[in-house]
């Protein structure tokens, strides 16, 4: 399995490229710049996107979504973040007055618990509201890695004040779905620098254990 990370986007968005062994790669988020990114990346080895995965469906992370889609990639996504991706206007007033943004459908409906199978690579689905409506994490235990998109950064948390977002609901997966990992698995937000469980449970000043 290789992994790549890229940070894209005009609000610089964490986006991993997972290439597994026995079938196509996977995205997680898909920021602006994503496509060309993964095609770049991608043409060296000759694997294509098959998947994309999104932690959520705000803008900044699903911007790429529809390039790909196009390409022949299946969305996969959490079912209340159907609104937020397939209506794009609804997102107009924390756009920063970008433009632009393309609706893509979601293909595949993740639920909570789910596990993924894409070759050798075993990819959790965990539901981790709060930040907003259908929000994901993707814990890849063999590796000991979680991708958590906008609901923990290092020393931090994701924003609750946009449409949908709830505190008390962020604290309790951050408690339930995060903190009862390893502490030595590694933390990959949507944003920022990666941290670990394990760091998170001794000093983050938002979600105390
Ligand atoms: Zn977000
Ligand atoms: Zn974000």
């Amino acid at each position: 399995m290789q992994i790549y990370n890229f940070e894209l986007g005009p609000i610089g968005v964490n986006s991993f490229l997972i290439i597994p062994e026995g079938a196509d790669a996977v995205l997680i988020d898909a920021p602006e710049g994503s496509f060309e990114q993964a095609q770049k990346t991608l043409a060296r080895s000759g694997d294509k996107i098959g998947h994309v995965l999104l932690t959520h469906a705000h803008w900044d992370h699903i911007w790429d979504a529809a390039k790909f889609q196009s390409a022949g990639a299946k969305i996969c996504a959490h079912k209340d973040g159907q609104a937020l991706m397939e209506t794009p206007s609804s997102q107009k007033g924390y756009m920063f007055g970008l433009d632009g943004l393309s609706p893509a459908k979601i293909d595949v409906f993740l639920r909570d618990g789910q596990t993924l199978k894409f070759g050798d690579l075993a990819i959790e689905a965990r539901a981790v509201p709060g930040h907003c409506p259908g929000s994901l994490a993707f814990v890849v235990e063999s590796e000991k890695l979680a991708f958590v998109g906008d609901l923990l950064f290092a020393g931090s948390v994701g924003r609750t004040d946009f449409p949908g977002g709830d505190f008390s609901a962020l604290e309790k997966s951050v408690r339930e779905k995060i903190y009862t990992l390893p502490d030595s698995v590694k933390i990959l937000p949507g944003h920022g620098g990666f941290t670990s469980v394990g760091e998170e449970k001794a000093s983050n000043p938002y979600v105390r254990p």
